[in-house]
């Protein structure tokens, strides 16, 4: 069911759920973190500008973890890089996502037999809601993702009382 799912047209009220209405706010006005570790975050960068329009979809970037709550995980990550990606990763605010663009992010890439210096996926290391595959993928790819990610949050409930008890948590902590 949609965000309307009673519509009177006199008087301007609608009727729907929290959890819909909540959810539409979040999937609309998303901030992923400027940040980029190889040459998939050119392709990042592409999709900002006015021929892609990114923020059409409501995403507006931000340069700070603190602001943001979209990681898009673009380039090769390498062991050297990790501790850095899952410490950004915990000072960004709940509830989070990650996207993870390219091969190299997907799984270790051109460097999945012999790169010795390349983590084989940032999903060993933090978790991932959406994966673009590509070597680098195009901005639409990307765009392709931003859409499977608002579909997911879409279908999300943050009333639950699992989900409120886990935000707290990490209020708390
Ligand atoms: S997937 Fe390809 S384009 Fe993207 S960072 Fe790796 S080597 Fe570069």
């Amino acid at each position: 069911m949609g965000l309307l799912d009673k519509k009177f047209n006199s008087g301007g009220v609608i009727i729907t759920k929290v959890d819909d209405l909540i959810n539409w706010a979040r999937l609309s006005s998303m901030f992923p973190m400027t940040f980029g570790i190889a040459c998939c975050a050119i392709e990042f960068m592409t999709t900002g500008t006015s021929v892609y329009d990114m923020d059409r979809l409501g995403m507006a970037p931000r340069a700070s973890p603190r602001q943001s709550d979209v990681m898009i995980v673009a380039g090769t990550v390498t062991f050297k890089m990790a501790d850095r990606i899952r410490r950004l990763y915990e000072q960004m605010s709940e509830p989070r996502y990650v996207i993870s663009m390219g091969s190299c992010s997907n799984c270790g890439g051109p460097y999945w037999e012999h790169g010795y210096h390349v983590v084989k996926g940032v999903d060993r290391i933090i978790p991932v809601d959406v994966y673009v595959p590509g070597c680098p993928p195009r901005p639409e790819a990307l765009i392709g993702g931003f859409l499977k990610l608002q579909e997911k949050i879409r279908s999300e409930s943050l009333m639950a009382p699992k989900a409120l008890e886990r935000l707290m948590k990490k209020q708390e902590a």
